[in-house]
């Protein structure tokens, strides 16, 4: 019999463990507190990249992670719509630019600097273009809502149960071991349990006596009506960035964390994201609207980078935790990377500096 393991929250990283777990042989059910792929994986700019090195442990998990999305892609024969269009990025000044594309380039990684000429006819649709930018071909985007509710029907294809509209009230360990996972359905067992639960994990892991400081950050991301040319590339300014949907519309997110605390709140930031974007699209500034307003809460610990392992010592008996930022580049390699530690208790040397355990003490 497969081991039985409980997977809590179903968003694009629940997904991507369970699916894996269930491709392993484990007995995997996943509790979700709403419907699947409704929190932070639904208001998400679903852009997937490896293109910043704040540390080098960092840029090589997300390496592996664009490497793990081709592999998905082709698992699920183009249905994830995994677009990959590249980006071409000028959030940065010229010399930081050309100091990332020296850093980038010294693992190989696929950049350039392209001047104004050469984005204009990339993208001849984007107005105001700088005189430099970076083009990051190998990059790309999806909807990672879309994504995660075809990762988990694979997972229940493999066996997995999922259960929705049942919030995890807590999790205690059993007398003869392993875990109880606590809900109003009353209390499931399972070997190992896996804390997914986006902006709630650090709330669980309290309840369950364990410290995961969290620094969740808001944000704000527009769909518009669709625009009748093709966007080539997904784009990043310094004041705004945006992609286009198969259906021709565009998602428009803004450059800042933290509160909305700036006039107007939600609505505000939405009406001068769409200031921003026709500014950039002029040829359809009379006719873009908005479509939907999206408010996310981007899932972080306290550090901004990810926490993903064993919590308390690290022991192979603890409870597992697996949050983010970056769960849409990161999600399918962490799947990979949680079930085979969860399943023979090898840990990847790509985690290594990720281990909740430095928030101990
Ligand atoms: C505006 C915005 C833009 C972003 N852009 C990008 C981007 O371009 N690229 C990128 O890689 N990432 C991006 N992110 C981050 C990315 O979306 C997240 O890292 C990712 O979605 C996190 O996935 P998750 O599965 O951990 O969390 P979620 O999708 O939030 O899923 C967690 C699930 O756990 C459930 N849950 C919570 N508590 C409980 C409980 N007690 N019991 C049961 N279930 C529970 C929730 O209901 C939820 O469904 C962005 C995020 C935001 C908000």
């Amino acid at each position: 019999m497969g081991k039985r393991v409980v997977v809590i929250g179903a968003g694009i990283i629940g997904a991507c463990i369970a699916r894996e777990l269930a491709l392993a042989g484990a007995r995997v059910t996943v509790i979700e507190a709403n419907e699947p792929a409704t929190g932070a994986s639904s208001r998400s700019m679903g852009w997937i990249n490896a293109s910043f090195i704040e540390r080098e442990d960092y840029y090589r998990l997300r390496l592996a992670a664009m490497e793990a999305h081709r592999e998905l892609d082709r698992a699920f024969d183009g249905a994830l719509q995994t677009r990959w269009t590249g980006s071409i990025n000028w959030e940065a000044a010229p010399e930081g630019m050309e100091a990332l594309v020296a850093e980038l380039g010294r693992f190989g990684h696929p950049v350039k600097l392209i001047g104004r000429q050469e984005f204009a006819r990339l993208e001849p649709e984007v107005a105001d273009l700088p005189e430099k930018a970076l083009l990051m071909d190998n990059e790309g985007h999806m909807d990672a809502a879309h994504a995660a509710g075809l990762i988990l029907a694979a997972a229940q294809a493999k066996g997995a149960t999922v259960l929705t509209g049942t919030p995890v009230e807590g999790i205690a360990r059993a007398a003869a071991g392993g875990w109880e996972v606590h809900t109003a359905l009353g209390a499931l067992a399972a070997e190992d349990a896996i804390i997914a639960a986006g902006t709630r994990t650090g709330d669980l892991c309290g309840a369950a006596g364990h410290q995961l400081p969290m620094k969740n950050e808001p944000g704000v991301l527009i769909q518009t009506s669709p625009v009748p040319f093709t966007l080539n590339h997904l784009i990043w300014s310094p004041d705004v960035h945006f992609k286009q949907l198969p259906d021709g519309r565009l998602i428009c997110g803004y450059l800042f964390s933290g509160a909305i605390t700036d006039g107007g709140g939600v609505d505000g930031v939405a009406q001068r994201m769409l200031g921003r974007l026709k500014e950039r699209l002029p040829r359809v500034a009379d006719s873009l609207a908005i479509e939907t307003v999206k408010h996310g809460v981007r899932p972080m610990p306290v550090d901004g980078y990810p926490a993903i392992g064993r919590l308390g010592d690290g022991g192979a008996a603890d409870l597992y935790v697996s949050i983010m930022h970056s769960g849409v580049t990161l999600g399918p390699v962490v799947g990979k990377l949680v079930a085979r530690e969860i399943m023979t208790g090898e840990r990847d040397p790509l985690l290594a500096g990720f281990a909740p355990g430095r928030f101990n003490g």
